[in-house]
């Protein structure tokens, strides 16, 4: 989820995609239904509730930002905006279900004061198909200024019945340079902004999130010790233990990566953008022990790990079946 504020300037590649949609907004040409779909952490949720802040300022005016102080802007940035509601799961990784798409529903259809109602969801994949279903109506014969932005990693997840009545905003993924040159603006140094992008998997809003944000850098640095540690192959024991101390979805994905790395090296010879923030000696050393198909296989669990991660399926056991299969005691 992006959290930055929606009044500062926008990274480079949204630039272009939120003009056009302000540009629309104010000729009141935009769809009903908007749905904004990319990579995770390229910024989809910062650029739609930029542009929902922008519609509803009172003082920006055409291709300006949002102005962050008038009444509107401060009801925005507050989460108390009478015009905008968020839908999103109870909890991170479960559905959003009927009853809340209902809500938003209900929320839609009340007249409000001004030209625009808008109901934000994120992530929409998560939207159960009854809650999809349930907003299908809306979407074809919405009420006078509603507007619905559905946020999405993975559209196809969605029903191709929401999919098709609504307009599809595809959001670039910004290559290593672009995005490096904008993190460097918040990393005390260009190599901790190079880090911060490996440890975010080239997620660059989450990149920026773990330079800004003291306990996500801990959270990569309990990863990278945890990773470490699987690279020196001490035993089970102390592996699962530096383990327990991660969090499975943060630790898995990396641990996905530090695989795909060692891979690599194997292959090219050099270490990529991840491994190079681990000692060379250790992931070579990992990468011959294991070979290449025995890391491709390691790499397709780790790939059902993540599924099941995302699930939260109990995560303590989870972890110590992870050590056995990386250590070849449970292959
Ligand atoms: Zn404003």
């Amino acid at each position: 989820m992006d959290t930055q504020d929606t009044s500062e300037r926008l990274p480079p590649w949204l630039q272009a995609p939120w003009q056009a949609l302000v540009q629309r907004g104010r000729a009141r040409r935009l769809p009903t239904g908007l749905l904004v779909h990319g990579a995770g952490g390229v910024g989809k949720g910062l650029l739609a509730r930029s542009l929902v802040q922008t519609l509803l300022c009172q003082q920006a005016k055409g291709a300006d930002p949002p102005c962050g102080v008038c009444n509107a802007c401060r009801g925005f940035l507050g989460g108390v905006h009478p015009e905008v509601m968020s839908l999103e799961p109870e909890e991170a990784g479960k559905e959003i279900l009927i009853a809340a798409a209902r809500d938003a529903i209900e929320f839609l259809g009340l007249s409000g004061s001004g030209e625009l109602r808008c109901v934000l969801i994120q992530p929409a994949d998560a939207l159960n198909t009854n809650a999809a279903n349930a907003l299908l109506k809306t979407l074809e014969e919405p009420p006078a200024g509603a507007m619905l932005i559905l946020i999405a990693d993975q559209p196809a997840r969605l029903p191709a019945t929401i999919r098709s009545r609504c307009e599809m905003v595809e959001i670039p993924t910004p290559d290593a340079g672009e995005a490096g040159a904008w993190l460097r603006r918040f990393a005390s140094a260009p190599e901790a902004a190079d880090e911060a992008y490996a440890a975010a998997l080239g997620r660059p809003l989450l990149a920026r999130e773990i330079l800004v944000d003291p306990q996500r850098m801990e959270q990569w640095q309990q990863d990278r010790e945890a990773l470490t540690t699987l690279l020196r192959a001490p035993g089970v024991t102390p592996m699962a233990s530096v383990m327990q101390r991660s969090l499975p979805e943060s630790l898995i994905p990396r641990l996905q990566a530090l695989l795909l790395a060692a891979q690599r090296l194997l292959v090219t010879e050099q270490a990529d953008a991840f491994g190079r923030q681990f000692p060379r000696d250790l992931l070579e050393a990992f990468a011959r022990r294991h070979g290449p198909r025995r890391l491709a296989e390691l790499s397709s669990r780790a790939h059902v790990w993540q599924r099941q991660a995302a699930r939260q399926l109990n995560p303590q056991l989870r972890l110590e079946d992870i050590a056995l299969s990386l250590l070849g005691r449970n292959s």
